[in-house]
């Protein structure tokens, strides 16, 4: 892929970028330039470019606005000590993209092409990657959208692929505490065969008035079950779940209508080499009651790139509630690991490590 290069000519100076990163919040101020990648039938992905960070003029007509045909991804470079900055296993991101890609009926950006254009970002946004102390990072969202202009229902004709970034600072301010949780009981969020693993705006949409419902009722986030037998835990509105026990088993939520988290996988991976062999399969809300109520289960936490992994507090639901796990020992100890990955002050022994500067 040729990526073409037309520089801003109005960047941010040094000073407010200054200001920027001392205290960039989440999603609020971006960079200085985005990268364009265009696709048709006809000339298949064309026309890469990164350009000055501006609005898209779009007809009202456009399909996403109207269908919703869209995918997006979420994640962060992070820059070292030594100034390098890298990304987090791009290449699962990527994938995850042709996976959500191909259950939105969009057409696959190759999965190289995909890092090369987030690689070329950062590049030239470098500048914008904070300093790590405080956890702070570059925030990256790939987002593919429907961008033929035609009322008709069908797989659009003209599909965009771009990238944007947004400097984030630590995602808990003022020290790590756990999120309570709302069990919704009136809203699910993916069906059998719904969209439920594809990252696509659709289910964010959808999780919303859920989310809504979750700060009425005075707690941090919704925890939703699946849809058919309202049995059955699936995840947050964007963070996977696990829960630990005891005797040292540790649960999480199979795949299939949950978003496959790339944080929930390396989590497997790293809690293996703590020696813990991590289940997969359906977990019930009786189990999550029980568990918590007789002390069996001493942990839960969610994760996402995000909050990398926060610790869960007490459940509430529509007549009840469950208490706080009565511990975090594992839960701090997989997101210290973690972290220490991603921002080079630990062995990076998996080769999950992506370096772009
Ligand atoms: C993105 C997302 C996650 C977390 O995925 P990561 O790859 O770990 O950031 C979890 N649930 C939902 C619904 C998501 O959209």
């Amino acid at each position: 892929m040729q990526i073409s290069t037309t520089p801003s000519t109005s960047q941010v100076d040094d000073a407010r970028l200054a200001e920027i990163l001392a205290n960039p919040g989440f999603g609020v101020h971006m960079t200085d330039h985005m990268f364009t990648v265009e696709w048709t039938p006809d000339e298949g992905w064309h026309k890469a470019r990164i350009t000055p960070y501006g609005p898209l003029a779009m007809d009202p007509a456009t399909a996403v606005l109207h269908y919703a045909q869209e995918t997006f991804e979420g994640m962060k470079a992070y820059r070292r000590d030594d100034g390098s900055v890298w990304t987090f296993r791009p290449e699962e991101n990527a994938k995850r993209m042709q996976r959500s890609s191909h259950r939105l009926a969009f057409p696959e950006l190759p999965v190289d092409d995909f890092v090369a254009a987030v690689d070329e970002l950062v590049k030239v946004d470098q500048r914008w990657v904070p300093e790590s102390e405080g956890e702070k990072s570059l925030y990256i969202r790939p987002m593919m959208i429907a961008t033929e202009a035609f009322l008709g229902v069908r797989p659009a004709q003209h599909v965009t692929f771009m990238v944007i970034a947004s400097p984030a600072g630590a995602y808990f301010k003022g020290g790590i505490k756990p999120v309570t949780l709302w069990l919704t009981t009136e809203y699910t969020r993916a069906g059998r065969g719904g969209m439920g693993a594809a990252k696509t705006g659709g289910n964010y949409a959808s999780s919303l008035v859920a989310q809504q419902e979750a700060i009425a009722q005075g707690c941090d986030q919704v925890v939703f079950l699946d849809a058919q037998e309202l049995t059955y835990v699936e995840e947050l509105g964007g963070m996977n779940l696990y829960f630990v026990y005891d005797d040292g088993r540790i649960v999480t939520p199979e795949t299939g209508t949950i978003l496959e988290g790339i944080t929930r996988s390396s989590i497997i991976e790293l809690l293996g080499k703590f020696g813990h062999q991590v289940e997969e399969r359906r977990f019930s809300i009786d189990e999550w009651r029980d568990g918590v109520t007789s002390g069996a289960i001493t942990e839960i936490f969610a994760c996402g790139t995000a909050a990398v992994v926060t610790p869960v507090g007490s459940l509430k639901w529509d007549g009840g509630e469950a208490p706080a796990p009565a511990s975090d020992e594992l839960t701090m100890k997989v997101r210290q690991a973690l972290v220490d990955i991603q921002y080079g002050r630990a062995d990076d022994a998996f080769g999950w490590m992506h370096r772009v500067v």
